[in-house]
């Protein structure tokens, strides 16, 4: 050994198993010359390094710069150590229970040389559907426990042959230590069954399935992280079946091309859009529609976008080159249920909806939902966070005890916490029936698990009906933590931007439940960690028939006029009152003077919704927010008026709401175009927030706003609050690593709960 060797000691945490680091880490060894071991162990990768002064240097900057596109290093820690003389650099044995502190990867797909061999006919893995590699392949929908071995997941039937093995433990190879490698002779196979549970005999059950698209069959498919019902989306027939089998009215149903170029036949797409469908997570990405375009109308009604993705497992990529402009790619589940995994239960939920199922014998243990990301105002924005992102924690910028959060109602998720990490559940859904509860109980105890974090605290929404909160209150020996939805949308928002407060918070959705026990959704809270102050909130109105009025949009458009106008509305003439019956209208009044079934809301959601029933846009929602949805569809963006807007100042300043619809009512009698209206009133929500955010900077001296909430989904509101605050010199957060949806909560309740159990 030359006289100028140097050792030390490298300590590594983050996502650094089961992401190809230890045999990069051989490599970078074998570059530069240098011996020693690297091993796991309980508190992360142990690396040990012998050589020249300026070989490890190289080493340790190549290490931090060139690491594995999976692995995530949240820590290093670098120490001098004694030469012990070693021979070689080795992979040393796993010490102790190597996986407790690291952190598991997400689902990843297809990487670009598992791809090519894939399609090269020489190839001894050609065509075949379960090709991966250490960089690429399923991770977290396939493992049941910790550490991440192949017998903790559902790769254990699968007895590797002898060349699946040699890879595995060659060091050199890309698929060591790769936990679900297989091949055509020893791993996973795709079968085709009829919805009778006949089997399709066929020499190529992907090739057969893909000829019933092309005859407008709907296909269930077995995908990463559960089932996709899937036709031909330029098959405007096959799509309007599939809808009323799925009793799916009118949500956008998601679809799969197989590269850009395709996409790009119905779709525009930015550079930042492709770069996120080309990610790893393979997100389903919500892009500008082109006008005309091959595919049916009924895959997006009434909807300027399209939510569009990528192939991301092997067997989408043999089933996309048989020339589909595109797939449409739904979730494999009965309207709200939880989306189908097992080929059992597929069979048995699905067989009403798909005429055929291409499926698989390798279990999916967890399921996990495509997630939905849109680019608006610079960022990435998250509508649904899930396969492919998740385990990935959020990183928090104080270290936290191990609670439980246990989200919302609504597009659910939980929440579990563990020193600088908050780990966020797949999507599981809106909590309102049995099967989603299951499997809300499902996550909480597989992430328990695979986490090794055993919570002692719980936090839970303040609403008394919610499943999640009664699931919290069900619990024995923990400390039970309730917290204020909008207080939680703020202070998730300002977790993932990694600040403390007190900030001012926008705080702007649907519903949530207030500490007064009305329905609170258009709030101006100022938030200070555990802590928070209703600063401003838009007019409480009625709900009549309180879910119904969510459903029924025209309900809330009677009940903004009612709070304008008074009893006799009806007088004016809207669209609205051509459409449904007088009595119905006079039934409703009543309701609301009567004040039976109509709980008060101060909802910005709502506003929306009643607003586009004021102006004609619709009176009855397929789904919540469907409204609101098309109100900003159709809204002229080069408008440039707003209505007049006022407030009661006071302790709690309170937003009147009679100005903006006698503003909305008056040119909707003057026939103003409905594009235009929609255009002042989203001006008009803008400038009034902004305003109201400067009062508030004078009376409490801050200067940061968050902005959190469903609301912000709408592209228009969001970037034009930022712009406009941004303007007044604000400075203003947002997410982009959560969604502002309810999906979102379960983090900010968490970080209540943090921040209260510490003081
Ligand atoms: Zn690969
Ligand atoms: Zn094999
Ligand atoms: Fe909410």
């Amino acid at each position: 050994m030359a006289y100028d060797c140097v050792a030390k000691t490298l300590n590594i945490n983050g996502i650094v198993q089961g992401v190809g680091f230890r045999p990069f880490v051989y490599q970078l060894a074998s570059k530069y010359e240098i011996k020693g071991s690297v091993a796991n162990t309980s508190s992360g990768v142990v690396i040990h390094i012998e050589g020249a002064k300026d070989n490890i240097e190289s080493f340790c900057r190549d290490l931090a710069e060139k690491s594995p596109p999976l692995s995530h290093i949240t820590e290093t820690l670098i120490h001098p150590a004694i030469v012990k003389g070693f021979k070689e650099f080795f992979i040393a044995q796993s010490i102790g229970q190597s996986a407790c502190s690291t952190l598991i990867s997400p689902d990843v797909s297809i990487c670009d040389d598992c791809l090519k061999e894939l399609f090269n006919p020489d190839d001894r893995r050609f065509h075949y559907p379960f090709i991966n590699c250490t960089n690429c392949g399923p991770r977290y929908t396939i493992i049941s426990d910790i550490p991440y071995d192949r017998p903790k997941t559902s790769m254990k039937h699968f007895k590797m042959c002898k060349m699946c093995q040699a890879e595995y433990d060659d060091p050199g190879n890309r698929r060591f230590h790769a936990q679900p490698n297989a091949c055509e002779k020893c791993g996973p196979h795709i079968d085709l069954f009829d919805n009778k549970r006949k089997r399709i005999a066929s020499q190529n059950p992907i090739e057969k399935a893909a000829q019933l698209l092309k005859q407008g069959y709907i296909v269930a498919i077995k995908g990463l992280g559960g089932f996709h019902l899937a036709v031909d989306a330029a098959n405007n027939d096959a799509v309007c079946t599939l809808r009323s089998r799925k009793h799916r009215e009118e949500k956008p149903l998601a679809i799969m091309s197989c590269d850009i170029e395709h996409i790009r036949k119905y779709a525009h797409v930015k550079p930042e859009e492709e770069e996120l469908l080309k990610s790893f997570h393979r997100p389903i990405v919500i892009l500008k529609k082109k006008k005309p375009n091959p595919l049916s109308k009924e895959v997006s009604p009434r909807n300027r976008y399209f939510g569009a993705m990528l192939p991301y497992t092997p067997l989408h990529y043999i089933l996309l080159s048989h020339d589909f402009n595109a797939l449409v790619m739904t979730s494999g589940n009965i309207s709200e249920e939880p989306i189908c995994i097992d080929n059992e239960d597929a069979f048995k939920r699905l067989s009403e909806i798909a005429d055929y199922f291409l499926v698989h014998n390798r279990d999916i243990y967890l399921r996990s939902d495509d997630s939905i990301v849109k680019h608006t105002a610079g960022q990435t924005r998250f509508m649904r966070r899930s396969r492919g992102y998740i385990p990935v924690p959020v990183f928090l910028n104080k270290k936290v005890g191990q609670i439980l959060a246990c989200g919302g109602e609504l597009k659910s998720t939980v929440c579990l916490t563990k020193e600088n990490n908050a780990f966020i559940s797949q999507h599981i859904g809106d909590l309102e029936n049995q099967a989603t509860y299951e499997f809300f109980q499902l996550t909480i105890n597989h992430m328990k698990q695979i986490l090794d974090i055993n919570p002692k605290i719980i936090a839970h929404d303040l609403h008394p009906d919610y499943l999640s909160t009664r699931y919290a209150l069900e619990q024995e020996d923990v400390k039970k933590v309730p917290v204020q939805h909008h207080h939680a949308h703020i202070v998730s928002c300002m977790a993932e931007n990694r600040l403390d407060g007190p900030v001012i918070g926008l705080s702007f959705d649907g519903t949530g439940y207030g500490t007064d026990g009305s329905m609170w959704g258009g709030e101006i809270l100022i938030v200070e960690d555990s802590e928070f102050k209703r600063a401003a909130h838009l007019s409480y109105v009625p709900m009549p028939g309180g879910e119904a009025a969510i459903k029924q949009p025209w309900r809330m458009a009677a009940s903004y006029l009612c709070d304008a106008f008074g009893e006799d509305f009806a007088g004016y003439n809207l669209p609205l009152f051509g459409q449904i019956d007088d009595s119905k209208v006079k039934f409703i009044v009543e309701m609301i003077s009567k004040k039976i079934n109509s709980p008060l809301t101060s909802s910005l959601g709502r506003f929306f919704d009643g607003i586009a029933a004021i102006i004609g846009i619709r009176n009855t929602v397929f789904f919540e927010g469907q409204a609101a949805m098309e109100l900003e569809m159709m809204s002229d963006e080069k408008t440039k008026g707003s209505y007049n807007f006022e407030w009661a100042s006071g302790e709690t300043h309170r937003i009147f709401l009679k100005p903006i619809i006698s503003g909305v009512v008056n040119d909707v009698e003057a026939g103003v175009n409905p594009s235009i209206i929609s255009g002042k009133f989203h001006n008009t929500i803008i400038a009034l927030f902004s305003e109201l955010c400067e009062v508030i900077r004078k009376e409490n001296g801050l200067n940061r706003v968050a902005l959190s909430g469903g609301v912000f989904q709408n592209s228009i509101i969001l970037s034009g609050l930022i712009k406009e605050l941004k303007q007044r010199e604000f400075q203003v957060i947002t997410h982009s690593l959560v969604p502002t949806n309810d999906g979102g909560i379960s983090l900010g309740q968490a970080m209540i709960a943090a921040a209260a159990c510490s003081v």
